[in-house]
């Protein structure tokens, strides 16, 4: 192994990872198995230092001081989605998107972030949501205040995209737990989980944000914390415990989990939607290679009577991304209309009416490439539609 330099400690961190690396390339071409892309931020760079293998050649270059750190290095590396599908796919079982997360933080403590995501980290410091609107507003898309702040096993983790953007979601999924008979707490000074400042590498400015919310989850005697954003979610499982160092003390469960219990128990019923209507589920990417969950929606789907699931070639595991991950809009928007045309054309090729997802950001994505282009398909998330065809026992 050549000879490290003191001055990048977080890489030195994955130096086994990087050092495992084999070069095979079945994390970036699948091009044997068909014509379909795998990896978006290959797809959309077209040199090979976009995906996986590249990077990680880049990563093990500056481990060993063969690369200068600059300006150019910024796109190689927060270009990415962070999709996961390179790490499900690698030959090694390599955690790829853990180097990558440390890369970010290697070039973010020499102030090297790409401009939108190093301005969106600073309006979230100032605001606690990328979104620049006022704190104070962060439940105004809630009328009936009697769960606010009320001690609870059971906390909704409403997150910023919800609560700013998708404010019909987040009422959407405050009423299906309502009405699914949980008793339920809702933060009324929730900050973003941090999931913006891992990506731009700012971990310290995560702790903050991280032991806020769970100091104020705790406060209520919460144990279980359900989350619509899968973003979150997987803030909460994966990144807490690991910048705070200690493990949670809640159980981490996604709206999805908690309704397909219900549907399972024989406590969920649902009308029909619309007769013969056929759908196809787009699996985030954090909700399913991030967290493993990939039956519950289906589970929860497929109990609507006079609905077809017609599956797009790449789904589940094989899924491929929306283009919204990891903030990229900010600083490669056309990363992300390529990659999310790309996905609403393999929805549309189903001959799906409908295309479920199960994560605000991909919602948000998906409607943005509707409205720019032209589709008769209807993008919805699940917990609307269960919404509004749930018949409760
Ligand atoms: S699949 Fe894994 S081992 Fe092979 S090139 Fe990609 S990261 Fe390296
Ligand atoms: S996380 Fe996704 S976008 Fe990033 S390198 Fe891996 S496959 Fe490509």
């Amino acid at each position: 192994m050549a000879e490290q330099h003191d001055n990048n400690l977080t890489l030195q961190a994955v130096t086994q990872p990087i050092y495992e690396c084999l070069r095979c390339a079945f994390c970036f071409d699948l091009s044997w198995l068909g014509p379909a892309n795998l990896c978006p931020s290959y797809a959309w760079g077209a040199f090979e230092s976009y995906g996986a293998r590249g990077r990680i050649a880049i990563a093990r270059a500056l481990l060993e001081g063969e690369l200068e750190y600059d300006e150019s290095l910024i796109r190689r590396v927060f270009a990415c989605t962070e999709c996961r599908a390179c790490a499900e796919h690698c030959f090694k079982y390599i955690d790829t998107v853990k180097i990558f997360a440390a890369m970010r933080e290697d070039l973010a403590a020499r102030g090297l972030i790409p401009p939108g995501l190093a301005a969106a980290a600073d309006i979230l410091t100032e605001k606690h949501n990328i979104y620049d609107k006022p704190h104070e507003r962060r439940l105004s898309w809630l009328k009936d205040r009697s769960r606010v702040d009320r001690p609870a096993s059971v906390a909704f983790f409403v997150g910023c995209t919800p609560a700013y953007v998708r404010r019909t979601l987040a009422r959407d999924t405050y009423a299906v737990l309502a009405a699914s008979g949980l008793r339920f707490t809702v933060l009324s000074d929730e900050w973003c989980c941090g999931h913006p400042f891992m990506a731009a590498g700012q971990r310290e400015r995560a702790a903050e944000v991280m032991y806020h919310n769970v100091d104020a989850l705790k406060a209520l005697g919460v144990e279980r914390v359900v989350f619509e954003c899968p973003g979150c979610m997987r803030t909460f499982r994966e990144d807490i415990p690991a910048v705070l160092g200690e493990p949670l003390p809640f159980e981490i469960v996604h709206v999805t989990e908690e309704i397909a219990r219900q549907v399972e128990a024989g406590r969920l019923r649902f009308d029909v939607y619309q007769p013969g209507t056929v759908v196809t589920y787009h699996d985030p990417c954090t909700l399913g290679r991030g967290l493993g969950v990939y039956e519950a929606p289906r589970t929860i789907i497929e109990a609507m009577p006079g609905m077809r699931l017609a599956e797009m070639p790449r789904h589940g595991r094989d899924a491929y991304c929306c283009g919204a991950g990891s903030f990229v809009r900010y600083d490669y928007p056309d990363l992300t209309d390529l990659t999310g045309d790309g996905r609403l054309r393999e929805a549309e090729a189903t001959g799906a009416q409908v295309l479920l997802t199960a994560c605000p950001a991909c919602v948000t994505q998906f409607q943005y490439i509707r409205s720019q282009t032209e589709t008769d398909v209807q993008v919805m998330d699940l917990i609307s539609l269960v919404k509004r065809i749930a018949r409760w026992r």
